[in-house]
This record gives C-alpha cells, sequence and structure tokens, in this order.
C-alpha cells in the first residue's frame, strides 16, 4: 500500500498507440482528442489504469482504498515521442490549452514550492473535519458542516495526515538561435514552464531539454484594463495614452496593404505630463526598447 501512495508513474509512447489498430478501432479520435482537450484525454487514460490496477487488489486493500479517496494512488504520465515539435516562437495564442511538444535551452530554475491537493478543514463549532479537494486555482473551503450545519466558519488543520501536496517549480527556457539569427540580433523566445511533482528539479541551467506539456495563459477577466493599470502605475490617469501605449508594445498585423506591423505613436502634451515617464516604462517592459 505504502507504494501505492506515494503515486505510480507510467510511460506512455504516443507513435506506439498511433500505430496500434485495436486500440485506435475503440478511440478513433484519439490524436485529434490528445492534442485539442489533453486533460480529459490523459485523465480517461488515468482513469483506465485505475480500474486495471483496481482489478489487481486483494479484497481487503481494495475496501481501505474504495473507503479513503485521498489514500487513492496517484497516476502519473509521461508523454513519450510527442509530434511535432513546435518552435517557441510559433507558440501563438491558438494552441492555448492545447498539448505542444518545444525544445530550448534551460535558463532559469525557480526554487521548489507546494500545491496544496487536499485540504482537512475543520468546524469552529463542533469541530468536526471535512477533507476537501483543492484545485489548482482556487482555495476551497467546505460551504457548511454536515453535522451542525454551521455555514463559512472553518479553519485549516494544516498538521492532519490528509492533507496531501505535491512540489511543483517554474523553469524558464529559451530558444536555441542559429548564427545568422543571431547575427541579426534578433531576441531569443523565451517560456515559463510549470514542473510537477515528479519532472521538479530534474533540470538544470544550460540544459537542452524537449518537453511536452499544455500550454496556458494567465486567468484574468479583463486582462487588458489590468494591463493598462500596470503600465506606469505612478501616473495616475490617462487610460487612453496608456491603452494606446500598450497597442503598440503587441504591435499590429501586415496582413492588408493599408495596415503596419509596427505601429507608430506621437505623444503630444504641455510639459510635466509624465510622456517621458510613460514612454521609459514602455522601454522597460519591451524586450527591445531605448
Ligand atoms: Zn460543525
Amino acid at each position: 500500500m505504502a507504494n501505492l501512495e506515494a503515486g505510480m508513474y507510467f510511460d506512455i509512447d504516443v507513435c506506439a498507440l498511433y500505430d496500434d489498430g485495436r486500440f485506435l478501432k475503440q478511440w478513433p479520435n484519439f490524436k485529434d482528442d490528445l492534442y485539442e482537450n489533453p486533460t480529459d484525454t490523459l485523465n480517461c487514460i488515468k482513469l483506465g489504469i485505475y480500474q486495471k490496477i483496481l482489478k489487481t487488489l486483494p479484497e481487503e486493500k481494495l475496501k481501505y482504498v474504495l473507503n479513503s479517496i485521498s489514500s487513492l494512488p496517484t497516476i502519473k504520465l509521461g508523454i513519450l515521442n510527442y509530434e511535432p515539435t513546435i518552435y517557441l516562437r510559433d507558440l501563438k495564442l491558438n494552441y492555448y490549452e492545447k498539448l505542444v511538444s518545444t525544445r530550448g535551452c534551460v535558463i532559469r530554475v525557480g526554487r521548489v514550492k507546494y500545491l496544496v491537493q487536499w485540504m482537512v478543514f475543520a468546524c469552529f463549532k463542533c469541530r468536526l473535519q471535512k477533507l476537501v479537494r483543492q484545485s489548482q486555482e482556487i482555495y476551497t473551503l467546505p460551504k457548511k458542516c454536515d453535522v451542525c450545519g454551521t455555514v463559512s466558519k472553518f479553519h485549516p488543520v494544516l498538521d492532519s495526515p490528509g492533507v496531501k501536496s505535491i512540489p511543483f517549480q517554474i523553469i524558464r527556457i529559451q530558444e536555441p538561435l542559429n548564427d545568422e539569427q543571431e547575427n541579426k540580433g534578433r531576441v531569443p523566445k523565451v517560456l515559463d514552464v510549470e514542473l510537477m511533482d515528479d519532472l521538479v528539479n530534474v533540470c538544470m541551467p544550460g540544459d537542452d531539454i524537449t518537453l511536452t506539456g499544455v500550454i496556458k495563459i494567465y486567468k484574468e477577466p479583463n486582462l487588458f484594463a489590468l494591463l493598462v493599470h500596470s503600465l506606469c502605475p505612478s501616473i495616475y490617469g490617462h487610460e487612453m495614452i496608456k491603452a494606446g501605449l500598450i497597442l503598440s508594445l503587441f504591435g499590429g498585423n501586415a496582413k492588408r496593404a493599408q495596415s503596419r506591423d509596427d505601429i507608430h505613436i506621437l505623444l503630444v502634451g504641455d510639459p510635466g505630463l509624465g510622456k517621458s515617464q510613460m514612454l521609459q516604462a514602455c522601454a522597460r517592459i519591451s524586450t527591445k526598447g531605448i
């Protein structure tokens, strides 16, 4: 049981699955599902592995496992030979939530932090303890006590054996440039990558790696307003000007003859209104700016 609780690791060779006629007959859209909806697809595979494991357990252990949800083994999947490998500079928003492979050199390795997966809460009134699954983004408390009915009055029990967490770490990778690109003075693209669990501390700065993962962005309901207010916050107001500067930093898309991809901006105003400070802020946050 100790082994099961520590979790089990399986490698999936995607090429082998694509060639497996029997498997594809059962799951004809597997290739598209894996690319379009990787989280659900990988969870389906994990569920299949679970069912296989549970069938092999003796009845006593099976009862123990099924009675205690938090003691279910964690299934960890490694994905091998996933193609095609996409260059970092080509990773755009249309890959959001898709499974992609990319290559790069590790230029920064963050320190290891811990992410809570299961948290135990105790009711303030009757002390009943409740185990709550935590999603990755939101700290979730129980809404109501099952015994005394008290609403929203719980405190976390950090030293409970029911609390489960996994290590995670953020690394930054940088695209490799060839000599020609370097001579042209191109700034290499970088990508921040979240590594979980077994993948923590497996790479060092300087390592060239190929990685397969799901593309995520910053989930912010009003992202543009946040960007506008984050540009040069020491200057109050001037939202329209800041919005224009932000848009020019992103650049345009010269698809039609009338449009250009580098947006020019003329900033006119009396002295002392903060024009220079706003432009200096732009220079600081752009990859190449003076
Ligand atoms: Zn209670």
